[in-house]
């Protein structure tokens, strides 16, 4: 363990990690409405729809077992917002009388945009669509001060966030015909609040049925962002933005990778566990449940037996992305290849990732854990705010990854710049 000077100031928001589960609203109903931030059925290509999968899929395809808010589990199930095609996000500026927006509200817009439209284009190979947009130009000042909403970190949607909706619809309604977007982002001035180094209030509520009505549908899927993600380090200009991408990711129904205990489980592989600090990209599970992957880029080594697979860079378009090895239905193993190029701008050992994905284990609990190919190695990378342990976990030539228990071992056999192969082999167990 080699902590970073700036991490030990970000870990009070891992420490909260917790409370910010309670946040996250049941994903329930698909049939809450007719209008777009609250997906119905007719929405061409909604949530789990635009999954592609084979009948040989049907084995990976794992779910959870028991109630959980957020699940890995694939299909995503329904009420967040559809992942694919053109997505209209529609974004508000707000501040408060005791604590005025300062400056132009479109320089808080310029912090997020076009970087994290570019974000979704680049990691979703141009499958997302994704349009902020922005009827309202100015700040959009609440009737009540950012005190009297009682906004803290892990709070509830009652009351406070329920009265905040209220306004910001009630404010924002003449100009603004809420049937026509698919989520909403709501940029908080930035000094309404503590800084984000202190304590990080953003927040999704995603697939919330609950939510107050606008124009005859529910705002069932919003993401606050407050404060700035700044460490210090001077990369904020560059990374800052991270934050929306990350939060978005929760309206399309992708639950928190960090734990309690911080971003120990996956590290800087997924921007659901690492939204601090150089960019990274999604897990290719991720990718496949949000609709990005194509069936015949995912692999389902299902049966006993000895197989080979090709694996592309995850960041490039096109090419095999991801083998699954399902260990029972509701669990099992990811394997991808990961390169520095596209999102992925902190990579430094490049190699096989793999790890376990478990539908049943709720956000912020750990649904997903890398497996560290170099324990206690401290890693290859100083970059501020890169987990260092886990950043060299991946799996080179030579290296194979073996759960002996469940008779499952993935060995990397070659190495190429265009594509890797690895040989999963699969012991029948009686
Ligand atoms: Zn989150």
């Amino acid at each position: 363990m080699q902590p970073q000077p700036s991490r030990r100031r970000i870990s009070p928001r891992r420490l909260a990690a917790l409370a910010s589960v309670t946040v996250l609203t049941l994903a329930v109903s698909t049939s809450a409405g007719n209008g777009r931030l609250s997906p119905d059925a007719s929405t061409a290509g909604a949530g789990p729809a635009a999954l592609s999968r084979s009948s040989a899929h049907g084995p990976c395809m794992i779910t959870a077992d028991r109630e959980v808010q957020m699940s890995e589990g694939i299909p995503t199930a329904p009420g967040y917002t559809r992942s694919t095609g053109t997505v209209r996000a529609l974004t508000l500026m707000i501040d408060f009388s005791d604590a005025p927006g300062e400056g132009d509200a479109l320089d808080r817009y310029r912090e997020f945009f076009p970087e994290t439209r570019e974000w979704f284009a680049t990691s979703s190979y141009g499958r997302l669509d994704y349009r902020p947009e922005l009827p309202v130009p100015d700040w959009l000042r609440m009737p009540k001060s950012f005190r009297a909403y009682g906004i803290e970190r892990g709070a509830p949607f009652d009351p406070g966030y329920r009265d905040l909706v209220r306004d910001i619809v009630a404010e924002a309604d003449p100009e603004v015909d809420f049937q026509s977007y698919d989520l909403l982002n709501v940029l908080v001035t930035p000094n309404a609040g503590p800084a984000a180094l202190d304590t990080v209030l953003s927040v999704t509520f995603a697939g919330n049925k609950e939510a107050p009505n606008a124009d005859g549908v529910p705002v069932s899927n919003a993401s606050f962002v407050y404060s700035r993600q700044d460490d210090g380090s001077g990369s904020y200009d560059r990374t800052g933005y991270r934050v929306l991408p990350h939060e978005n990711g929760h309206v399309f129904g992708l639950p928190d990778l960090y734990t309690a205990e911080g971003g120990g489980a996956v590290g800087h592989w997924d921007i659901m566990s690492e939204d601090w600090g150089a960019n990274n990209d999604f897990l290719a599970w991720h990718k496949w449940k949000l609709g990005w992957l194509d069936a015949s880029q995912v692999g389902c080594a299902a049966n006993p037996g000895t197989r080979e697979y090709v694996l592309t860079p995850l960041a490039r378009a096109g090419g095999p992305k991801l083998v699954f090895v399902p260990l029972n239905g509701h669990s099992g193993y990811a394997v991808e290849l990961r390169t520095r190029a596209g999102n992925d701008e902190a990579v430094c050992r490049p190699g096989v990732l793999v790890y376990r994905v478990d539908a049943d284990v709720d956000t912020g609990m750990g649904p997903i854990t890398v497996y560290d190919a170099r324990r206690d190695s401290g890693g290859c990378t100083r970059s501020p705010n890169v987990h260092a342990e886990l950043s060299d976990a991946t799996f080179a030539p030579g290296e194979s990854f073996v759960d002996r228990r469940a008779g499952i071992r993935v060995a990397v056999i070659a190495a190429g710049a265009e594509e890797y192969r690895i040989r999963v082999t699969r012991t029948a167990r009686n």
